[in-house]
């Protein structure tokens, strides 16, 4: 049967030594692959690319900063848990010997106006949480901590900054069974599902499986009701600025420090644009476009008018999974098979918390999130 697995099974927990698949090895993939072999479960990890982080999750930078809301909805509580799990699940993994931040800790988000600005301050009261880890900053302040002139105020992430995806992902998967294939449906076997790709050709037979495949997820998985869209980003890579940012500055843009772009260059990123996917011909989507790196240079222009920067030295797209409620799936879809994915912006901040669920799920141990919470990422939410 094609991506059919029975739903009336009773609840299945997988036990030490089961064999699961990991299908995609971006942030989401490396989260889970890490969650899962801590609880003693053999872990294949499948991707149609070479190496891990070929995806969106391939980003010379990617900021953890939560844009938190004005009140404590569960989403506010959501992306407050999977910050703080964030910082510490990031500075285990530097602890561990990878290179995870780039520069100096910290991240600036600016109040562009006044319904911004009190935003922030209403976030700040309703979610109260200690200074040193979130709090408000006037103009000086935020220059002072910024290592720039801004020109307004707003919120301070003591433990935030620029990560280093590349090195990450590379740490996630160091040590897991990894294997190059084109997932493309499931079958059915006793006991577990059979993976097969494009061509017809068995990947494997594996007691469950977790689907992290990013905009992948909609072509594997086209009987499901999710309102998963393909958006496509675009950075460009800056020469360095003088003055430099020390921290990432945000403002609806955003501006990272001077980072490594790989292949031994320095500059800085400046991010990002949104637009759909299915506006766009196949040929041209992974293109850079000149139209948007002047989009990004103006707009940080301005809000950081103290910049000047010179031409981009180059440039990535890639295509983020957005869905239609900006929360994530995360949790079963059948007793063998989990998904995790609809990361959207933030795949960064919430994949390290969300594979905690996915794996405490599976293995029927403590769950990282309130019920109402775990409700709200529930994969069969569109159906009810
Ligand atoms: C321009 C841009 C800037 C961003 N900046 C930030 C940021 O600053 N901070 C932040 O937190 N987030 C940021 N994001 C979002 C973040 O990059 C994503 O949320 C995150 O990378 C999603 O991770 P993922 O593992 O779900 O997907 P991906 O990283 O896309 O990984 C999916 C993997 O699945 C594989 N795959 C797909 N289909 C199949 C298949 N059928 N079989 C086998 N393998 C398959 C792909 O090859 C890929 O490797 C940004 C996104 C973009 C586009």
């Amino acid at each position: 049967m094609d991506n059919q697995v029975s739903l009336n099974q009773k609840p299945k927990i997988f036990e030490k030594d089961a064999h699961i698949a990991v299908i995609g090895a971006g942030i989401a993939g490396g989260c889970l692959v890490r969650a899962l072999m801590r609880r003693s479960i053999n872990v294949t990890l499948i991707d149609s690319a070479q190496a891990p982080g070929s995806g969106a999750s391939g980003n010379p930078v990617a900021l953890l900063a939560p844009k938190l809301p004005r009140t404590q909805s569960p989403i506010g509580r959501l992306m407050t848990s999977a910050y703080l799990h964030a910082v510490q699940f990031y500075d285990a993994l530097e602890g561990e010997g990878a290179c995870v931040w780039s520069g100096p800790r910290g991240a600036f988000a600016m109040a562009r106006n006044p319904d911004e600005s009190e935003r922030q301050q209403r976030a700040s009261a309703a979610f109260n949480l200690p200074k040193d880890v979130i709090r408000l900053v006037d103009q000086a302040e935020a220059t002072a901590l910024s290592g720039v002139e801004v020109p307004k105020g707003g919120l301070w992430f003591e433990r935030a900054g620029a990560l280093c995806p590349p090195a990450i992902t590379a740490a996630l998967t160091s040590d897991v069974t990894y294997s190059q294939g084109n997932a493309a449906k499931f079958q059915e076997v006793k006991d577990g599902i059979n993976i097969i790709d494009g061509d017809g050709a068995s990947l494997g037979d594996f007691d469950g499986v977790v689907v992290a495949a990013g905009v992948g997820i909609m072509d594997l998985m086209p009987d499901q009701v999710w309102p998963l869209r393909a958006n496509r980003g675009q950075l460009a890579y800056l020469p360095t600025l003088n003055p430099s940012p020390r921290v990432p500055v945000t403002y609806g843009g955003y501006i990272s420090p001077l980072v490594d772009l790989g292949d031994g260059q320095q500059g800085h990123v400046l991010g990002a644009t949104y637009a759909r996917r299915d506006e766009m011909p196949d040929a041209e989507w992974a293109a850079i476009r000149a139209a948007d790196n002047t989009d990004m240079i103006e707009n940080l222009q301005a809000h950081l008018p103290v910049l000047s920067p010179d031409v981009p030295m180059g440039g990535r797209t890639s295509l983020r999974a957005t869905i239609r409620d900006y929360i994530p799936l995360a949790g079963k879809v059948a007793d063998n098979l989990y998904v995790l994915g609809g990361l959207g912006s933030r795949g960064f901040l919430t994949a390290p918390i969300l594979a905690e669920l996915i794996a405490g799920q599976m293995t029927g141990g403590p769950l990282p999130l309130d019920d109402d919470i775990i409700n709200a990422l529930d994969p069969a939410r569109f159906r009810k």
